[in-house]
């Protein structure tokens, strides 16, 4: 594994997979940029990486508006001279039947899930095209697999593979990693949805959860290999999982 210390934007990053990520990441001595749109928490993430002797900065970040995304990256890349990494991770997952016509939460999903994703993109592609980079985009298992319920959640984790696939046959100097991971420890089964199958997630992710370290295990994993290294997906999943 190598050992170099890179700067590493974290969207999302004010709870679950993308706080724990930055903790993780820190910790291992990387310098971590936190964005997402709850200061308060943000804030509280970035403290205690630096209280633990950890280099952390949090921006207000709101991963559907362009301007916002590029801000926050040019802010990183101004105090820190570099951006090495981007973890595409802010997500939301409001499950529904699609004749529940919960439209607005369609919406919201491919803004944050999907267009987040491109701004991301958009955001470090000018950035990283020369010097090279890595970008870590968090897909899903339910990226690979559709349920009744997870069509429109589904359909915008299995874009973000797609577009992984894209940007890594057109870049040959940019790392790009998929991470795939299933029920874990975390805050998004409060991002809406119909409540009756929000409550059938919950009690199976109750049974089923894995905790969130097994995820940032898997980005620092992908993150730390050599330069001449593309860890091209990981899936986790609990295995007492079926299907
Ligand atoms: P959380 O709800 O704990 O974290 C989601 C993060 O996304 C929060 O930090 C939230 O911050 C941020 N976010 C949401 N909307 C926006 C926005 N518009 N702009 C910026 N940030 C935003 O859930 P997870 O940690 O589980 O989710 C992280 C990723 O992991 C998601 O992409 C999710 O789809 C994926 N995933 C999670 C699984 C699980 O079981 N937990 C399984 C498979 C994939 P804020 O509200 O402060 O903006």
């Amino acid at each position: 594994m190598s050992t170099v210390s890179k700067v590493v934007l974290i969207t999302g990053a004010s709870s679950g997979i993308g706080a724990v990520t930055a903790r993780r990441l820190a910790a291992a001595g990387h310098t971590v940029v936190l964005g997402a749109r709850r200061a308060d928490r943000l804030a509280e993430v970035a403290d205690k990486i630096k209280a633990d002797g950890g280099e952390a900065r949090a921006l207000r970040l709101d991963v559907t508006d362009r301007d916002s995304v590029a801000e926050f990256v040019a802010t990183a890349h101004d105090r820190h001279g570099r951006v090495d990494v981007l973890v595409n991770n802010a997500g939301v997952m409001p499950l529904s039947r699609l004749d529940a016509l919960r439209v607005d939460e369609w919406q919201q999903t491919i803004d944050v899930n999907l267009t987040g994703t491109l701004n991301g993109i958009a955001a470090v592609l000018p950035l990283m095209s020369e010097r090279g980079g890595h970008i870590v985009n968090v897909s899903s298992t339910l990226g690979l697999e559709i349920v009744a319920t997870s069509a429109v959640y589904s359909a915008t984790k299995a874009a973000v593979r797609a577009l992984s696939e894209g940007l890594r046959k057109e870049h040959q100097n940019i790392r790009v990693s998929v991470i795939s991971p299933s029920f874990t420890e975390s805050e998004l089964l409060g991002s809406g949805g119909d409540p009756a199958t929000m409550a059938w997630v919950q009690d199976m992710a109750g049974k089923l959860n894995m905790p969130t370290e097994v995820v940032a295990d898997a980005i620092a994993y992908a993150i730390d290999q050599p330069a001449a290294i593309d860890v091209s997906e990981i899936v986790v999943r609990p295995v007492a999982q079926a299907g």
